[in-house]
């Protein structure tokens, strides 16, 4: 049964400012700390960790959106080993699931976990050990599709709940219950099920990634209750970041940038495809590099062999695709790769993340070009990409939803493109904006590219861009994602704005003349100022999401009125800037192009004044 929206409003706290987590002295606090110490073998607490538990443990539903690597495992671990009962986990991945077992075994908790995969009679096993008098287990691991699919198993849990041993349940990696994040899985939308069945039940869902309108979504499908948010900066000061045009030498420019900069260390390359893969790694190993590569048409146990390889340093590179990552946790990874661009800001920011876990400098390169673009876009359209869950068709979606997720998937990859097009803004800037965190460039320290390459800006008056992309939300009747608009606004007379009829708007092609890059960064402005507002749409009965552009009247009021005037930094000098090899986007006009010096394309190389830029 699909899951339909209630469009209920839904009552959060912010947990992370209230004192009353962190401070409160709890009946279990002494217990906790205890265990913490003797079990985990772990000397403190991480930032949010004893907040979540407490407010967990205290029968609250808990949203907790903490950096992968931040330490969420442990937000329900320990409760599942103070509390008496069980604790339901929920996770995408059985590669992920074994890992924890593994490590629960090792600390002798006791965990089991059911898959769709086991023996009918290991099973049984597990199942009836649940159904035992005296559970065995504190913690449960299952799959998705195993709650979706398997009444067997919602009866068990109705018989654990009944003699009051189901304690928790926890879903993790919850932004996949989301078709408007990066890792949709549609047997995550049934989970809904749990909180119908189970109210009185806690509920943990944990995520490195959530824009607000994924976490919205995910309160929303899960059926939260008062819900307590816990969030932390997504930022990761020690990461490194730098966007490079591509070019045909792709790979000489990643050999010289590996030997220059992380000779001999640890690092990953992700690619897009699996022949690219294969390719880069051989390449890589021609130049003397320890490299292997991962992708999801090996085999498990082929798979299993490369990534311990590269666990125990004896390979360094791992070509891979998104396939490889979720839930790895080298805390040495000096350098994260992208040799193709990726599909979603959300998964570029998660990629990266996997560098620098240790909180040693890490670098994060992403070699762009506008052809690749257009080889993602292709490979969406076709669903031909890979995603980062390992079993092939577990992402078949029905033929009715599959277009707006097309969309959807479409969208997120034009924000990326516009995220590498963009040579003026913060690196981090631009991230964090994507998951609704204010972010003050200048704490950025000169560590991303652009910060690094401009020196000074002027500011421009640029009021009235942003009256007439007001004023084109409006006239497309506020109907309109932020890609289509600014496809309108440069008078683009592609099928998706013939559809609707909007070549025929009065502002059509009004933006034709501007820069490159000019209007988005002024509409995303605009958003950001809270002038436009992005607006989850959910559409049908299946649930799925675009985000539309509103605007908000009250303070467009005082843009129009001209009592407001919107200003934008641009670069008064650059040090050097970039050429995109594109026949497409035209450079022409751009605002830096009297101030241009030839680019050294593609080296990552220290400029002309001396400085590094990514060493
Ligand atoms: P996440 O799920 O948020 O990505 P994990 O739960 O896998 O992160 O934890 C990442 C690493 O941090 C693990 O190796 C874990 O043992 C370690 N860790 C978690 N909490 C603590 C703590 N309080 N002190 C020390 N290490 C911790
Ligand atoms: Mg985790
Ligand atoms: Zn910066």
């Amino acid at each position: 049964e699909p899951y339909i929206p209630k469009f209920v409003e839904v009552n959060y706290t912010e947990g992370s400012n209230d004192k009353k987590w962190r401070d409160g002295s709890f009946p279990w606090t002494k217990e906790l700390e205890a265990n913490n110490k003797r079990v985990f073998g772990n000397h403190s607490f991480r930032l949010n960790q004893r907040e979540v538990i407490n407010a967990t443990m205290s029968g609250h539903d808990v949203f907790v959106l903490m950096p992968t690597g931040g330490g969420k495992s442990l937000t329900y671990q320990l409760p599942a080993v103070v509390c008496p009962g069980l604790t339901l986990v929920i996770s995408p991945l059985v590669s992920l699931i074994q890992d924890q077992i593994m490590h629960l075994f090792q600390a002798n908790i006791p965990a089991a976990y059911l898959s769709a995969h086991m023996e009918w009679s290991e099973q049984q096993e597990i199942l009836r050990a649940l159904s035992s008098e005296y559970c065995k287990y504190k913690l449960l691991y299952v799959t998705p599709e195993k709650v979706a699919k398997s009444d067997f198993l919602l009866r068990q849990l109705e018989s654990l709940n009944t003699r009051q041993l189901l304690t928790r349940i926890v879903i993790d990696e919850a932004h996949c219950v989301s078709q408007w994040g990066h890792d949709f899985r549609p047997d995550y939308q049934a989970l809904g099920i749990l909180k119908k069945k189970f109210p009185d039940t806690p509920v943990l869902a944990l995520t490195a990634t959530a824009t607000a309108s994924v976490k919205e979504d995910v309160v929303q499908a899960l059926g939260l209750v008062n819900c307590i948010v816990f969030r932390q900066s997504f930022n990761r000061p020690n990461l490194w970041y730098s966007v490079i045009p591509k070019t045909k030498k792709c790979i000489e420019d990643i050999d010289k940038f590996i030997k220059e900069n992380h000779y001999d260390e640890s690092g990953i390359i992700y690619c897009l495809s699996r022949m690219d893969c294969e390719k880069v790694a051989e390449k890589l190993q021609e130049c003397g590099h320890k490299a292997a590569f991962y992708h999801g048409s090996m085999d498990p146990a082929q798979r299993a062999f490369v990534q311990k390889q590269w666990s125990k340093d004896e390979v360094n590179i791992i070509c891979a695709t998104v396939a490889f990552g979720m839930g790895i946790n080298k805390p040495d990874v000096r350098f994260v790769i992208h040799h193709s661009l990726p599909k979603s800001i959300e998964g570029y920011h998660q990629e990266c993340g996997r560098a620098g876990r240790d909180g040693q400098r890490a670098s994060c390169v992403l070699y762009y070009s506008y052809s690749d673009y257009i080889r993602v876009k292709h490979m969406i359209s076709q669903g031909i990409i890979e995603q980062s869950s390992l079993t092939p068709g577990q992402n078949r979606m029905n033929a009715a939803n599959s277009g707006r997720i097309l969309e959807t998937n479409t969208e997120n990859l034009l924000r990326m493109v516009s995220y590498c097009e963009n040579d003026v803004d913060c690196r981090r800037l631009l991230q964090l904006i994507h998951f609704g965190e204010k972010f003050d460039y200048t704490t950025c320290n000169k560590t991303c590219d652009n910060c690094l390459k401009i020196k000074s800006f002027i500011e421009k008056d640029v009021t009235e861009i942003a009256k007439q992309l007001v004023e084109l939300v409006k006239l497309a009747g506020q109907q309109c994602s932020s890609a289509h608009i600014l496809e309108v606004y440069r008078g683009s007379l592609s099928q998706f704005v013939k559809k609707h009829g909007h070549q025929t708007l009065s502002l059509h092609g009004a933006g034709k003349h501007l820069p490159k890059g000019e209007a988005s960064r002024v509409l995303r402005h605009l958003v950001t100022e809270d002038l436009l507002v992005e607006e989850v749409k959910k559409s049908d009965v299946y649930g799925s999401v675009s985000s539309i552009l509103k605007v908000n009247e009250f303070k467009a009021c005082e843009l129009f009125s001209g009592r407001k005037t919107i200003m934008l930094r641009f670069p008064s000098s650059v040090k050097a800037s970039k050429q995109w090899n594109s026949e497409v986007i035209s450079t022409k006009g751009s605002l830096t192009s009297e101030k241009l010096i030839p680019p050294q394309i593609g080296t990552g190389q220290p400029q002309s004044n001396g400085d590094v830029e990514l060493s």
